[in-house]
């Protein structure tokens, strides 16, 4: 690159320099070859001036005989004294002296144009070569008259050679002098050519840094010139663009990260059906292992028909379109699906957004399992209220005997309605957050002692054996006394019921310091795997008729659930069928600064 500059610049030098000195060089010889000859003929037609003034003896002018008489030779000698050829020529071109050759070896004169201009016009001039001598000559001839017959022409001549001379040593000179120049301005030339090229290959690496993503400046060019313009506004357009790029970046990284976090489900479908983009969110809830590769079709990756159909009713024009997908088989979960056109690009596409309504769809079925539970609650014990009122006002109550087994039963019915209206509302209460707990100060030992009197009674009845292992030295606990008793007695109510007579049911407490977990186990019925995780929702029961029969209502763990909840704590069930059941709940610990705190829930 600094060579073909440099060779670029010089040759362009070396072009102007020869298309100059041509026509220089042209015109100069020409010029000074025309002042050479015409000084020459000057100096000749002097020199013939003097020639004219002091002649040559008219007698020695015969034409009788071919050598020249000593008075001719005498005056040609004193003519060519200054270096010129001297010839004396008759007018009919016959040499009768010269200079410098013999005349008699001398062919005639007549036909040379110098001799017949003579003649003519009295003087004439010629450039040309003598054959005589050999060499370019300047001629001068002039007429000179001789009153007693025909004229004689007095020729005298200079070699060309002086003048040429000149004009090579000019041209010499000329040349030389612009070969020098030459030589300066390929010199000066190199040098300029070379800082030129440094600073052009500084600016060609920098642009590349640029491209490769460095945006630091170039140093500053302080020549000047075009080239320090081009520095700056180079240095400004990177500027520009680093500022540029860090601002799209910003973007697209907050924006990555915003839907990277999202728990929604976000893709974005172009008009082929191609997914462009798609979150984490997308590919968790499709169960789809890594985010799909853009570019990646949506049918390929997309098995919800509801899904595939929305997007297409959108690419084909429709604004919007509302869905609801199912996904998971074992544990089933509900998505709302949106899809929206999206004109980011020139082509249409489709923005789609999943949203969890599992949490949603779940309550709806509780709420509407709940109403049903709740009437069919209802309607056993009602039915049987007025069965048996029917039946009394009909006549029985004459019947002594069968009345009051029927009011009995009557009486039973209703107690049960009235427990089921009890916790019903204290779940109610729950659901609203009322829940007003008295929290205390209490040691776990004398929480389960009076817990257990209450149930030692029907613990007896039913000979099963109700213990207590209570690990040394528990911390005190901080509880509602009468809420977590419910819980305790709930508990123990239920290992009661569900023991056959003859087991064995323990209540023991342990502490790990920040909660006391209290165990209720029992050598009962069990409860199957699969109930285990549900029957702490509400009405559910394993074995429904079992439960009626021993007056359940099925709400009694639901209850238990909430409260212990509500004290900050977890309950959790292990159980095998035929071997008994553990239910655990934990309590936190008693802690000085929450003293006298009363927790609102
Ligand atoms: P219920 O009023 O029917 O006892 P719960 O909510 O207290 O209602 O209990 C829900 C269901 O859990 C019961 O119907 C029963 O099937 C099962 N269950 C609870 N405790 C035990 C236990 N100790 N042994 C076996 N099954 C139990």
């Amino acid at each position: 690159m600094r060579l073909n500059l440099f060779w670029k610049l010089g040759f362009a030098f070396f072009a102007l320099l020869i298309a100059v000195l041509l026509p220089v060089d042209y015109y100069a010889e020409r010029n000074l070859r025309r002042d050479y000859e015409r000084a020459g003929f000057d100096q000749l037609s002097a020199i013939a001036r003097i020639a004219l003034a002091s002649p040559p003896p008219v007698s020695s002018l015969s034409t009788n005989s071919r050598t020249p008489s000593p008075a001719l030779r005498e005056w040609v000698a004193r003519m060519a004294a200054s270096d010129v050829r001297v010839t004396v020529i008759t007018a009919d071109g016959l040499v009768l002296a010269d200079s410098q050759s013999d005349p008699q070896t001398m062919e005639n004169h007549a036909g040379r144009p110098e001799i017949r201009e003579a003649l003519a016009k009295g003087d004439g001039l010629s450039i040309r070569h003598s054959v005589t001598i050999n060499r370019d000559l300047l001629y001068y001839a002039t007429r000179f008259s001789i009153p007693a017959g025909p004229p004689v022409i007095l020729r005298f001549a200079i070699p060309l050679r002086t003048v040429d001379d000149e004009v090579w040593g000019f041209r010499r000179r000329l040349w030389l002098s612009s070969l020098a120049m030459l030589l300066v301005t390929g010199m000066a030339s190199l040098l300029i050519s070379r800082s030129f090229s440094r600073r052009v290959e500084r600016l060609q690496s920098f642009s590349r840094r640029v491209a490769e993503g460095d945006f630091r400046p170039i140093e500053a060019d302080r020549s000047g010139d075009v080239l320090e313009v081009l520095a700056a506004s180079l240095n400004d357009s990177a500027a520009r663009l680093d500022r540029a790029i860090r601002t799209v970046t910003e973007e697209r990284d907050l924006s990555a990260a915003i839907l990277g976090s999202m728990v929604e489900g976000v893709a974005v479908v172009n008009s082929a059906e191609r997914l462009l983009f798609a979150n984490a969110g997308f590919a968790e809830i499709l169960e789809l292992g890594a985010p799909p590769q853009s570019g990646s079709s949506l049918v390929e990756v997309v098995r919800q028909t509801q899904l595939l159909e929305a997007v297409r009713a959108v690419l084909k024009g429709t604004p919007r379109v509302q869905a609801e997908i199912v996904t998971g088989t074992l544990r089933q979960r509900f998505f709302a699906v949106t899809v929206a056109s999206v004109k980011a690009t020139e082509n249409s596409g489709a923005v789609v957004v999943l949203h969890d309504i599992t949490d949603l769809r779940k309550l709806e079925r509780i709420r509407r399992d709940f109403v049903a539970n709740v009437s069919h609650e209802f309607k056993t014990p009602l039915t049987a209220i007025q069965g048996f009122a029917e039946t009394l006002l009909a006549g029985a109550r004459d019947d002594p005997q069968n009345r009051t087994r029927f009011l009995q039963i009557i009486l039973d019915h209703s107690r049960r309605l009235a427990r089921l209206t009890d916790d019903l509302l204290e779940l109610s209460k729950m659901d609203a957050d009322r829940l007003d707990l008295e929290m205390d100060r209490l040691s776990v030992s004398q929480f389960v002692q009076s817990c257990l009197e209450t149930a030692q009674r029907s613990a007896a009845e039913k000979h099963l054996r109700l213990s207590p292992k209570l690990q040394e030295s528990l911390p005190d606990i901080a509880a509602d006394r009468r809420r977590l008793a419910e819980v305790l007695q709930n508990l123990l109510d239920n290992a009661i019921q569900y023991t056959p007579s003859g087991g064995k049911i323990d209540v023991s407490a342990s502490s790990d310091g920040d909660e006391v977990t209290f165990t209720v186990s029992d050598t009962g019925i069990g409860i199957p795997l699969a109930d285990q995780s549900r029957i702490f929702e509400r009405f559910y029961r394993v074995d429904v008729a079992r439960s009626r029969e021993v007056g359940g209502t099925g709400l009694g763990l639901s209850i238990a659930k909430h409260l212990v909840e509500a004290h900050g704590g977890r309950i959790w069930v292990e159980s095998e069928i035929g071997q008994g059941s553990q239910f655990h709940f934990t309590v936190p610990v008693f802690q000085p600064q929450h003293a006298a705190t009363r927790a609102v829930r």
